[in-house]
């Protein structure tokens, strides 16, 4: 599809996916099929089976390629398979330099997968660049960035690290899950590879398990497109409608929810039960200027600490609108507990080390009213205040 001078709201609607080139249908027809007729014997078809290539996962990739000004997209059965996928690039002997308070998947795959095929890792604080420069090693072929991080929302700056990196040959990876494209377009500031959960705010209404990456350029295209075929991890006809569909709203879901997010943050940081509030929204953020001049908004997801685990199970027994559970990016509202949930996979000194306390709690901010959900957990912080004053637990 020719490329349009829209602003992103609009490339939401109007891109390959608007009209059926055969039908008209303005909803991608599912083509759930896995092989394809060659009509010609000589001349084989576009498609031939559904791991290689099918037309509705291929509206989803071009879709998300041109959202994110990419040459290639590619849509995988999970994050995770998006990941992991896109990590076997590497090769033996190779080196990655990789975010210390990565996604726990990422960081399983990165401790307990690659090793045993001879790559060596490190993990930095991102936010370092110094201490990015200082762990580039003549193997490392891949920087490897989460901004914000999860779940502590520091910012790394993509601009600087993706020049970093291209001055000693490596390729950037970032994994752009919490700001998808809306807020922030990660191959613009100069990264080769942009890969997402897209079962968080992409897919955005916890209906279905998806991953996503796109390639700047054709040569990495190339290498991503052979292992997604290789590896067969791929998205079903079903669920790329799904994340087509999700797509459609992902602008006023994020606008919304970011806003929501800003207030919440500040509500929670006037708060004497809470020690800490993380968001890059907020004035005591140490990287709020480099997050501002990479990124629309600071995002709906934030952080907060309270003094201890008995702290949390009393907020969470007493906080009613939010799902209390694993993932984010939702058009509900999720509580989870990093330190059990997302992060359980890291060992608890690993953790700690990183800041992920036991009295952290993430909040990923969804569609409900924002005063609802302030009144909800200024009802569940006293509730804090006053039971841990007197000993009860949850
Ligand atoms: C959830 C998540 C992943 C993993 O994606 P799945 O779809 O669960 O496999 C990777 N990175 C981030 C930042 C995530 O939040």
């Amino acid at each position: 599809m020719k490329k349009q001078p829209y602003q992103l709201q609009t490339k939401l609607l109007h891109n390959a996916q608007k009209v059926d080139g055969l039908t008209g249908a303005v909803s991608v027809p599912v083509n759930r099929t896995s092989t394809f007729h060659q009509f010609d014997f000589d001349k084989y078809g576009k498609y031939d089976y559904s791991r290689s290539g099918n037309p509705t996962r291929e509206s989803l990739e071009e879709v998300i390629a041109e959202l994110e000004g990419g040459y290639k997209g590619f849509a995988f059965a999970s994050g995770m398979a998006a990941i992991s996928t896109a990590l076997m690039i590497l090769s033996k002997g190779d080196h990655l330099l990789i975010s210390e308070d990565v996604y726990g998947g990422t960081f399983r795959f990165v401790t307990k997968v690659l090793p045993r095929f001879g790559v060596d890792y490190t993990f930095v604080d991102m936010s370092h660049i110094e201490e990015v420069a200082a762990n580039i090693k003549d193997n490392t072929k891949i920087v490897y960035i989460e901004t914000p991080s999860n779940p502590l929302m520091k910012i790394a700056d993509i601009k600087q690290i993706a020049k970093l990196a291209k001055e000693k040959d490596c390729l950037t990876f970032v994994d752009n899950t919490f700001m998808t494209p809306v807020l922030q377009r990660p191959l613009e500031l100069g990264a080769d590879v942009v890969l997402y959960s897209a079962t968080k705010f992409i897919a955005g209404h916890s209906d279905c398990v998806a991953g996503l990456a796109v390639a700047a350029h054709k040569e990495i295209a190339e290498q991503i497109y052979f292992l997604q075929n290789t590896i067969g991890a791929v998205l079903s006809p079903d669920d790329s409608w799904l994340v087509l569909r999700g797509l459609k709203t992902l602008h006023v879901r994020m606008a919304q929810s970011s806003r929501s997010a800003q207030q919440i943050a500040e509500f929670l940081s006037g708060h004497s039960a809470v020690q800490e509030v993380y968001y890059p929204g907020l004035d005591n953020h140490a990287d709020r200027d480099i997050h501002e001049a990479q990124s629309q908004s600071p995002g709906a997801v934030l952080s907060f600490s309270l003094k201890d685990e008995q702290s949390v199970r009393i907020f969470k027994r007493h906080a009613e609108i939010p799902v209390f559970s694993v993932s984010l990016g939702a058009v509900e509202s999720i509580l989870s507990y990093p330190a059990k949930m997302s992060h359980a996979a890291m060992p608890k000194q690993e953790r700690e080390k990183r800041g992920i306390t036991d009295g952290l709690l993430r909040f990923s901010v969804g569609l409900e009213d924002p005063d609802d959900l302030i009144k909800d957990f200024a009802k569940a912080l006293s509730a804090v205040e006053r039971l841990s004053e007197i000993g009860i637990g949850g």
